[in-house]
């Protein structure tokens, strides 16, 4: 027999790599010469650096089994993970290896690395953190598992019809997934509906016998994390539903074929789509579902993986995993957990309760009332009968221990209950994450601050030592290495390549930021990066820029919290001032967008319809598009996102404050050298204090005025009458100026700023324009911009993922970095 370690396919010089990449294109791919396409190519090439993570994928997990080593599993229903190909050739340190490969196969580096589709398995923020915190987990040596769900289409893909949004289904698995192991005997059984049987075993204990309405098999899908310059491979493990085939075969034994079928396609819709955030209400159940199901999976491959260890029991969970909630999607695991413990494995309800709450972790990510996730009790109760029970005995003991510290203060149990009492009862999530968990944590200062002080106040009373900070970070090889190579070829001349993992030496930077040498070059990677973005609009947009223009860039999720219609009444208000006077000075503008809007949200399709309309206006408008130009960036995702946050001279934060819970989009624009105009809400806070209130442009309500404000009544008409030029701009978007003449079309956005105006928008207008004069009077001061540009990348190390992440690791999970040999 030959020997099985035997490795071919783990060489890492440039002739190795070409080798292996004809050798898939000619076994794995299977076409003949001539019919190659670069897809082929890119094919072959991400087949090749797969072969060359796997064995650093079995030497982390043995490593990790054979110390006793304690395993982080980070449990989210989104990792939006961007482009694999170049960020995995950075982590294993062989870029220059595969493009002297490709070279020499004669086939384009660029172009190969262009063919990806990016798994779009996320809606923004959320996703993306879990996706940069994986790149830190595998670089700063910890053991982890990702566990999420493999969506059969992702996040929709976005068009631009007439100005408005059009929704496209993202068919990101069409040509296949290179970067996945498909592990079909790796599977677990999820049960859903039905009834529970409580009963007596022969020992008199009581006992439960769920019997489920159906059954779905989850399978196991692995994809490869590589560390950045260290062996560890971590793996991200996302299930997809199939129907169970006894459960056909007993349909087709009877004859009833099509049923069989049906069960298969009904079992499959599980994993189907990935649900757009801010939809209301539709398909409910199914989002409940997928929750349960992949956290179920999860868990019960956990315990498997238990069940393996020689050394260790049940009991021992908490020693051998932490398990963190990315917000409250995977909240249901903590039921899940009693029920396999108690249910599935016989132990006591408060040894099995004491393992719960020890293993996991919750991350709180949003404080707006409407995003905290509740069921409905009743589909809840037929969904999940057995979960209800258990989340009703976890309450009962709960609301013990809250009487025992607070005496019966029923206004206050009735505010922590696990059940909600107002219209209609429902099952609170964050509650139950809460509850269960040893940890709780927000996602920047001023939002584990507001978390303290509102949604979860009264837990905070009883559990104080269980809450934290964990201000979110981004990963510096994708939105630095990968996504400027310009200024990462800067960097490594400058202050060495220590950087990539060490964010921290960027202070290196400092002492340059008066040097006029420094300086010129920096402008000419800024100026490069804004060509290449130009390039970019101009093919998707059809709007030319000049790159020797202020950039101002907003792109993040369209949502009326995030503001995009006050940075519209900016470019209004620019555009009135132009047309009553011709001869203005203004320094050159270009706005640019991009986000997408959940498909239902009413108010912020309309806002992008808004931002498409001023443009077409502004950039045909001889007077004024040789100062502004405005540009909707269609389809916003990570992959554009590389050409996008390097880009930008201006970085627009304005959310209205106490409403972002951190915000990473701003991180990585300060990372890139942009300044930031920005309220003091989420990360801005602490980006402000890292960077020096010199270098940010602050303006806006805090957090206290606008409760103040929102107390006395607020009255969006008294800034209207208080302020001429607001009245116009509302006027000039009312009145149809954008909209040839159609007044309705932004009616519904300008009554609800008139009348409603819930994000103070109109509160914050005159504050962000005399705010937005500075940015103008500050550009035109050459070397005093190019300065504050370096210093804000310079201070910029706070805001890398591996500190978020090793915090996580000292505060909440309790592991150290393994070392793993290959
Ligand atoms: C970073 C990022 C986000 C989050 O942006 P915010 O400005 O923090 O809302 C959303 N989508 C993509 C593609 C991102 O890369």
């Amino acid at each position: 027999m030959t020997d099985i370690e035997e490795r071919s396919r783990s060489g890492l010089s440039a002739d190795e790599l070409r080798r292996s990449i004809i050798d898939h294109l000619r076994y794995s791919i299977g076409r003949p010469a001539a019919a190659l396409t670069p897809e082929h190519f890119y094919r072959a090439t991400a087949l090749a650096v797969r072969d060359r993570m796997q064995d650093n994928q079995a030497a982390t997990a043995q490593t990790a089994l054979d110390l006793g080593r304690k395993v982080t599993c980070y449990l989210s229903a989104e990792f939006l993970m961007g482009p694999q190909l170049g960020s995995n050739l950075l982590n294993l340190g062989i870029e220059e290896a595969a493009r002297a490969a490709l070279d020499e196969i004669g086939v384009g580096f660029d172009e190969v690395l262009a063919c990806e589709e990016e798994p779009g398995l996320g809606n923004g923020g959320l996703g993306r953190l879990a996706a940069c915190y994986l790149d830190s987990l595998a670089t700063l040596e910890c053991p982890t598992i990702g566990f999420g769900i493999r969506y059969e289409f992702g996040i929709f893909d976005q068009e631009i019809h007439d100005g408005w949004q059009v929704e496209k289904t993202d068919n990101w698995l069409v040509n296949g997934n290179p970067w996945e192991i498909p592990k079909p005997d790796v599977n677990y059984l999820v049960k859903w509906g039905g009834y529970v049987e409580h009963y007596a075993d022969d020992s008199g204990r009581g006992r439960v016998r769920w019997h489920p309405a159906r059954v779905i098999k989850g399978v196991d899908y692995d994809t490869p994390i590589q560390g950045y310059g260290v062996n560890t491979c971590n793996v991200l493990t996302l299930w997809s539903a199939r129907a169970v085939e006894s459960f056909a075969l007993d349909a087709f034994n009877t004859g009833d074929y099509y049923r069989a079928v049906e069960d298969e396609v009904t079992s499959e819709t599980v994993t189907k789509v990935l649900y757009p955030n801010d939809e209301p209400d539709v398909g409910k159940r199914l989002r409940l579902l997928q929750q349960y199901f992949f956290v179920s999976c999860s868990l019960q491959h956990v315990l498997h993986i238990m069940d393996d260890l020689a050394d260790a029991s049940v009991r021992d969970l908490p020693n051998r995993f932490a398990l963190q909630l990315n917000d409250t999607h995977p909240s249901i695991g903590v039921a899940e957990l009693m029920r396999l413990l108690v249910d599935e494995r016989q132990l006591d309800w408060d040894e099995a309760w004491g393992i719960t709450v020890a293993t996991f972790g919750y991350t709180n990510h949003t404080l707006l009332p409407e995003a905290l996730e509740t069921w409905p009790l009743a589909m809840f109760g037929e969904s999940l009968p057995r979960h209800l029970e258990i989340i009703y005995e976890i309450n009962r003991r709960f609301l013990d221990e809250v009487r025992a510290k607070f005496g019966d203060d029923d206004d206050r149990l009735r505010r922590m209950s696990l059940i909600g009492e107002d219209d209609g009862k429902s099952v609170r999530m964050a509650h139950l994450a809460t509850v269960g968990s040893h940890a709780i944590n927000g996602v920047a200062a001023l939002h584990s601050d507001l978390l303290k002080k509102s949604v979860l106040k009264d837990f905070y009373e009883l559990w104080p030592e269980r809450f934290s900070n964990k201000t979110n970070g981004v990963t510096p090889r994708r939105f630095l290495a990968l996504a400027n190579p310009g200024l990462r070829q800067l960097l490594d001349d400058t202050i060495g390549d220590g950087w990539l993992s060490h964010l921290d030496r960027l202070r290196g930077l400092e002492k340059f930021a008066d040097d006029a040498a420094f300086g010129d070059k920096w402008r000419a990677v800024k100026r490069a990066n804004k060509a290449r973005l130009a390039d970019y609009v101009s093919s998707t947009a059809g709007v030319h820029l000049d790159p020797d223009w202020l950039f101002d860039i907003q792109v993040k999720r369209i949502h009326e919290y995030k503001r995009q219609h006050l940075n519209v009444l900016h470019i209004v208000t620019l555009y009135h001032r132009i047309k009553q006077n011709p001869d203005i000075d203004i320094s050159p503008r270009a706005f640019i967008f991009g986000g997408k809007a959940a498909p239902g949200y009413f108010l912020a399709k309309r806002i992008i319809k808004l931002i498409n309309a001023v443009g077409e206006t502004v950039n045909n408008d001889p007077d004024v598009n040789r100062l502004l130009k405005v540009a909707f960036v269609p389809n916003f995702n990570v992959q554009n996102a590389h050409l996008i946050y390097p880009a930008a001279d201006l970085s627009e934060q304005i959310s209205t404050a106490g409403k972002e819970a951190s915000g990473t989009g701003n991180m990585k624009f300060m990372l890139n050298g942009a300044l930031t105009i920005g309220t003091l809400d989420g990360a801005n806070v602490e980006m402000r204090e890292e960077a020096g209130a010199e270098n940010f442009f602050l303006f806006g309500l805090t957090v206290d005025e606008v409760e103040r404000v929102k107390r006395e009544g607020y009255r969006p008409a008294d800034y209207v009458s208080g302020n001429a030029e607001l009245a116009t701009t509302l006027d000039l978007i009312a009145g149809g100026r954008f909209s040839r003449g159609d007044s309705e079309v932004f009616r519904p956005l300008v009554d609800n700023l008139r009348h409603d105006d819930p994000f103070l928008v109109l509160a914050d207008y005159a504050s962000y324009i005399e705010c937005q004069e500075q940015v103008s009077a500050a550009w035109r001061d050459v070397s005093s911009w190019t300065r504050m540009s370096i210093l804000n990348t310079a201070r910029s190390g706070k805001f890398s993922s591996d500190r978020s992440i090793a915090e996580y690791c000292d505060d909440i999970w309790n592991v150290l970095p393994v070392t793993v040999k290959v």
